[in-house]
């Protein structure tokens, strides 16, 4: 929902919508618009929106899971000028820094011209994506099938993940140290793989059953192989026969799966969504077009007063949890290092003082309207597809359950940061209050007495193997962090 004085832009908004892609969708810009001045302003905001998401779209492409995720973003960082934290023994006004966290979590900064205890503007998102995990022992032959077993990982519906194609990522590490890297099913050339269904003529007594009951856990297995080993004396030649290949390609016995975090993800690409192309759907959205947005942001944001820190982690999926998790002491690590070296003396109390001063915006995403599913939303309070970057003062469940809740105070700043720098934003909710809810890292880093609101961009079909997001939410999104980025108040 939009605020009245934002009224203005509302009407902008509906026309950007309206003409978001003039190449190959269909266009309101009538020819004697086509020379006016006013309309070279907005066909430069048209293609800044497209080319945006242009880019996102590559970026998406190549991050399927958290590491290679954070691989993607240091090779943004790095490109442009960003050095890592861990080769520098002093920090100054001006200086662009990142710190990995164990090849899933990253943290970068552009140290500001004002000092660190007057506060810090930070944004941060994760990584990690509802998915299917391999289990230790994954291997296995039924009836002349190869297999691999999986456990899910964050909350899925089980029912998606049948009979699409899939595609293995992930990393296994030898008992010597020595990484390797696995990406299959992602080139036409390559082969996918798939969990099989039921057919529906066989299905009477499953359709019967409740939606969380239909698909049980332990048949979430990965259709691998089905040629049996020449060698007739093994015993389960079609497994002997996939570990055979496996083995080939990539150099691993199966004791190796034992050390080992590789992911089954969805094997589709990022697309266009729409006649209009006003949409992008694809595997990932939450929370990679957040953590997209606010790496951009980052690096296109031009002298921040305050330092800026982007932090991306892992594992808020199951609760953020773990030492890549926001709840790790990580972040308060390398906040503490930064002010070290900037500031030439460190103390606790530093630390204290500038988390206490300091605004954060979480970034993730949220859910949009959908008018296929009215009675879980409470239409007032729901954000829209390409309604704007999206606010949201709490989230939580049943009674803000959960929730850090932002204060009137950090609200009405941000508003205005917003509403200052032309950035259209809408006000989200996370549907009906007795329905259910959901929860971001705003929660863990408010604990730390930092202001945190969540701040972030509307989905349909969260947690879906294909998600959908408007690329105008996306965009404004890029534009509000990088306005708080910016910000000289
Ligand atoms: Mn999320
Ligand atoms: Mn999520």
């Amino acid at each position: 929902m939009i605020k009245e004085e934002n009224s203005k832009s509302v009407h902008e908004l509906l026309y950007e919508k309206l003409i978001l892609n003039n190449k190959n969708g269909f266009s309101k810009i009538s020819e004697e618009e086509e020379n006016s001045e006013q309309n070279e302003t907005k066909k430069m905001k048209i293609d800044s929106i497209n080319n945006f998401c242009k880019d996102y779209k590559i970026f998406l492409k190549k991050s399927k899971t958290e590491r290679e995720t954070v691989d993607e973003v240091v090779k943004l960082l790095t490109d442009e000028g960003f050095r890592a934290l861990e080769n520098l023994d002093t920090l100054n006004s001006g200086d662009k820094i990142y710190s990995v966290n164990r090849g899933k979590g990253v943290l970068s900064a552009v140290i500001g011209s004002e000092p660190l205890e007057k506060g810090i503007s930070i944004i941060g998102a994760h990584v990690d994506v509802p998915r299917l995990d391999l289990k230790p022992n994954p291997l296995f032959e039924e009836h002349g099938n190869a297999y691999l077993k999986t456990h899910y990982y964050g909350g899925i519906k089980k029912y998606q993940w049948l009979a699409i194609p899939l595609a293995i990522h992930g990393t296994i590490v030898k008992q010597d140290g020595a990484k390797i890297k696995i990406c299959i099913g992602e080139n036409e050339e390559e082969p996918v793989f798939c969990i099989t269904d039921l057919l529906p003529h066989l299905a009477h007594d499953q359709m019967q059953k409740k939606m969380n009951e239909a698909i049980n856990g332990e048949i979430l297995n990965v259709l691998v192989g089905n040629i049996p080993h020449e060698e007739k004396k093994v015993k389960d030649r079609v497994k002997f026969n996939t570990l055979k290949l496996i083995n080939e390609k990539y150099n691993i016995v199966e004791e190796d799966f034992l050390s080992c975090e590789i992911e089954i993800v969805p094997a589709f690409n990022p697309r266009d969504l729409g006649f209009d192309r006003s949409m992008i759907a694809a595997y990932g959205h939450d929370d990679r077009v957040c953590t997209y947005a606010a790496c951009r942001a980052i690096i296109d944001a031009k002298e921040p007063p305050k330092t800026a820190v982007c932090i991306l982690v892992d594992k808020e999926e199951v609760g953020s949890l773990g030492n890549t998790g926001m709840q790790s002491r990580f972040f308060e690590d390398k906040i503490a290092k930064i002010i070290s070296l900037k500031e030439k003396s460190y103390s606790d109390l530093m630390l204290r003082d500038t988390f206490s001063k300091s605004i954060c915006l979480s970034a993730d995403v949220g859910v949009a309207y959908d008018p296929n599913f009215p009675e879980v939303f409470e239409e007032r309070n729901t954000s829209i597809i390409n309604g704007g970057v999206m606010l949201s003062k709490y989230t939580g469940s049943r009674g803000k359950s959960g929730a850090s809740d932002a204060s009137a105070e950090l609200v009405a700043r941000i508003r205005n940061i917003f509403n200052k720098n032309g950035v259209i934003w809408q006000m989200g909710g996370f549907g009906k209050v007795d329905i259910g809810g959901g929860g971001t890292i705003a929660a863990y880093v408010a604990n730390l007495n930092i202001d945190t609101i969540d701040c972030g961009v509307p989905l349909f079909s969260m947690h879906a193997p294909y998600e959908i997001a408007g690329k105008f939410d996306i965009f404004m999104a890029y534009k509000g962090y990088k306005a708080f980025y910016e910000d000289k108040d």
